[in-house]
């Protein structure tokens, strides 16, 4: 089997981690290249072990829990777009997609995975990503943009599959609390819903239970982000079991190897030889 390569492409570190960290891992052992680049070094996070980071260093501290994660999924370590947390809206959109651009015509992968447009929970990071990944998927085929890239070692590439991070509706049904009440991430006092997809939009799901273990040690590494004594740590055996853990969704949302038939099981179906 020929080795293919897949690319990640999220805004802060940790975004990797829940939905995504057993699908990494699992191509990564599976002898597939795989790459994550990231947007910011989170630096607007939170701090949950005031002994781990301070604001000032916070952006090195989550760095190195990325760097952490990567070691454990298997794959190569991550790339930085160097953007400032919570500020991607107002990036130059032409820059950044020029630099996605670059490192896929670099890296030249198969398959991508970002974002959707809902942003997980709307975060409007998320949601610019979303906008980059897409179009710097759709340019780095086209010779006549970044013209001034092309070199021997960087040739304009297709990308024969994007997909969408998804969350299931059943899914964000089960985050609610115990009144029912929906989840949410806090931001500036304000809640950002978990957005859910409908069922029969999702077309892809990965099963990663045999990878639960780095999953969750990828998550462990950022500990800045999850504190040291959350469920992931606290109760881990009820964490690995659970069937939102060991299933990781996706939604097609650009292919140019056809479309599926019923719910694919692998990024790569179509793709491999
Ligand atoms: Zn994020």
């Amino acid at each position: 089997m020929s080795k293919l390569t897949l690319m990640a492409v999220f805004a802060h570190p940790d975004d990797e981690a829940f939905g995504t960290g057993g699908t990494l891992t699992k191509y990564a052992a599976e002898g597939h290249h795989v790459y994550l680049v990231t947007a910011t070094r989170g630096e607007a996070g939170q701090i949950l072990e005031p002994d781990l980071a301070t604001s000032a260093n916070l952006p090195y501290v989550r760095e190195q829990e990325l760097r952490c994660a990567c070691q454990i999924y298997g794959i190569h370590p991550p790339r930085f777009l160097d953007y400032q947390d919570g500020q991607l809206t107002i990036v130059n959109q032409g820059q950044a997609v020029g630099r996605l651009v670059r490192i896929i015509r670099e890296l030249r992968p198969q398959v991508l995975i970002t974002f959707g447009l809902d942003g997980i929970y709307g975060h409007y990071d998320h949601i610019a990503v979303y906008r980059w990944a897409t179009i710097a998927a759709e340019l780095a085929a086209d010779p006549d943009c970044f013209p001034e890239q092309l070199a021997s070692v960087c040739q304009p590439h297709q990308v024969s599959k994007v997909y969408l991070r998804a969350l299931p509706e059943a899914q964000v049904t089960s985050m609610a609390d115990e009144e029912g009440k929906p989840a949410a991430v806090m931001m500036d006092g304000v809640p950002f819903y978990f957005v859910a997809w409908p069922e029969d939009e999702i077309t892809c799901v990965i099963d990663v239970s045999d990878y639960v273990e780095s999953k969750l040690r990828g998550i462990q590494c950022h500990a800045t982000q999850v504190g040291r004594r959350s469920r992931f740590s606290d109760t881990p055996e009820e964490v690995m079991n659970e069937h939102w853990f060991q299933h990781e969704h996706f939604v097609l949302h650009h292919s140019n190897v056809g479309l599926p038939d019923g719910l694919e099981t692998d990024l790569f179906a179509g793709l491999r030889e």
